[in-house]
C-alpha cells in the first residue's frame, strides 16, 4: 500500500517532518507498513510583466526570475493534497 501526497514549496510542510509524522501515525493503523510517496511541487508565480507563469527555484522571493518584477500571484506551490492511494491485497 502506498499513499501519494503532493506538497507545494509554500505549503509550510517539511518533507522530512511529514515522513516522520507518517511513520508515527501509520503505526498500528490500517496504513501500517504503507509507503508515503511525496511529490514536491515547485513554487509557480504569475508575472504581470512577462504575462507568463514562472517557476521559482530555491527560497521563494515572489519576484519574477526573468525581469525582477514583484509577482505576488502564486499559481502553484501552496498545495498539500493527497493524490492517490494504492491498496494491494
Ligand atoms: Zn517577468
Amino acid at each position: 500500500m502506498a499513499v501519494h501526497v503532493r506538497i507545494g514549496a509554500m505549503a509550510g510542510v517539511v518533507k522530512d517532518s511529514l515522513l516522520f509524522a507518517w511513520d508515527l501515525a501509520a503505526n498500528g493503523s490500517l496504513a501500517e507498513g504503507a509507503a508515503l510517496k511525496i511529490e514536491e511541487v515547485p513554487l509557480v508565480i504569475y508575472c504581470p510583466s512577462c504575462c507568463e507563469e514562472k517557476t521559482l527555484s530555491g527560497i521563494p522571493n515572489l519576484h519574477c526570475p526573468s525581469c525582477g518584477v514583484p509577482a505576488p500571484s502564486i499559481v502553484r506551490g501552496r498545495e498539500l493534497q493527497m493524490v492517490a492511494m494504492e491498496v494491494a491485497n
